[in-house]
């Protein structure tokens, strides 16, 4: 059966790579698109594609969000819209609580008023494995885990996290949520670690590692979330939360190693000559020093795995930041 399905933030880096991935995947749906616009989306990489409507507003106006999942007949929204960035976290945290928790409720809200406990209609917020804070050298977050996160961004994506087991056990809305890891791949805005330093690279710039580059994230392909995504809303059991990752820890050091490398040989220069523009510059305030997941359970329960090898992933993300 043709469904429409709603897809917030998706002009953004995961949510426009989901677009495509459900374009492909389900041919017969409609894709309704809810996205603010704000400096991190890029409308033009959803742009061209049958089946796919971009609404531009904010999922804080319950009453948009409303309109949207009645008149379209919505049955499934993936929930992403959010203020992502840590850094701008800091120095701007109101923006994040407002969009992340008050745009969280506004989305909940609406869902549960229109769907009215139909159990067919689903709900899945995604979220992030920051919400479960920092962790020492050893052990990886897993979804009984307590929470402890340490910055606005992952305070405000906590606080989201709870609303949304609140409208499941308070109302028994058809919700899931998924706690991901870094992700990295095409479409992501260049202001992100990955991104940013393939363009300096290619410029002849220094690239800023925070700290002493020691940092630890467990990076995941955006395919393989967007994937995962696909599996947790099609085969995941209604309340559950299931963490998502990689299972591919790399210090930032080693990350930017491998991608000066690969822009090195992608752009025929001598071996070595990116690795020379590697600047220290100081730590991020309150850096989490390591994440890795656990994803035992979404792998064991819904038979998802991570299928892209990391050194052809990011080979394959350098190639796209670097096309003509
Ligand atoms: P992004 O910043 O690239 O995209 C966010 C999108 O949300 C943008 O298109 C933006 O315009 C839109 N948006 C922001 N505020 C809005 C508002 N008030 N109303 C409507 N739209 C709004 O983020 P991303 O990296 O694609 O992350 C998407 C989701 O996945 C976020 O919820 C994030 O917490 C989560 N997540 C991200 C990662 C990662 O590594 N990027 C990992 C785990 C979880």
């Amino acid at each position: 059966m043709p469904e429409t399905i709603l897809i917030t933030g998706g002009a953004g880096f995961i949510g426009s790579n989901l677009v495509h991935r459900w374009h492909r995947n389900h041919p017969q749906d409609r894709i309704q698109v809810l996205d603010k616009l704000t400096y991190a989306a890029d409308p033009k990489q959803i742009e061209g594609l049958d089946r796919v409507e971009l609404v531009v507003g904010d999922i804080q106006n319950l009453e948009l969000a409303r309109h949207l999942i009645d008149k379209n007949g919505v049955t499934k929204v993936f929930h992403l819209a959010a203020e992502s960035h840590v850094d701008r976290s800091i120095t701007g945290p109101a923006e994040f609580i407002q969009t992340n928790l008050g745009g969280t409720f506004a989305m909940l809200e609406a869902a549960r008023q229109v769907w009215a406990g139909q159990q067919d209609c689903r709900f899945l917020h995604i979220s992030t494995d920051e919400v479960y804070g920092s962790l020492g050298d050893t052990g990886k977050f897993h979804e009984t885990m307590a929470y402890a996160p340490n910055s606005p961004y992952s305070a405000s994506k906590a606080g989201s996290d709870h609303l949304v087991r609140a409208y499941h056990h308070t109302y028994g809305l058809n919700v899931v949520t998924t706690n991901c890891s870094n992700n990295y791949g095409p479409r992501q805005h260049p202001e992100k670690l990955i991104p940013l330093a393939i363009t300096r690279m290619a410029k002849g710039e220094p690239i800023p590692i925070y700290g002493d580059g020691l940092n630890v994230r467990d990076w995941l392909y955006v395919e393989d979330h967007c994937a995962a995504l696909e599996t947790v809303m099609l085969k995941g059991v209604a309340g559950e939360t299931y963490c998502v990752g990689g299972d591919n820890e790399q210090t930032n050091l080693a990350l930017i190693d491998l991608l000066c490398d690969l822009v090195d040989q992608h752009l025929g220069r001598p071996q070595g000559t990116s690795r020379k523009l590697k600047t220290f510059v100081q730590d991020r305030a309150g850096h989490d020093r390591r994440y890795a997941i656990d994803a035992t359970k979404i792998q064991a329960e819904l038979g998802w795995k991570a299928g892209s090898g990391f050194r052809e992933g990011v080979s394959q993300t350098v190639a796209w930041y670097l096309k003509p």
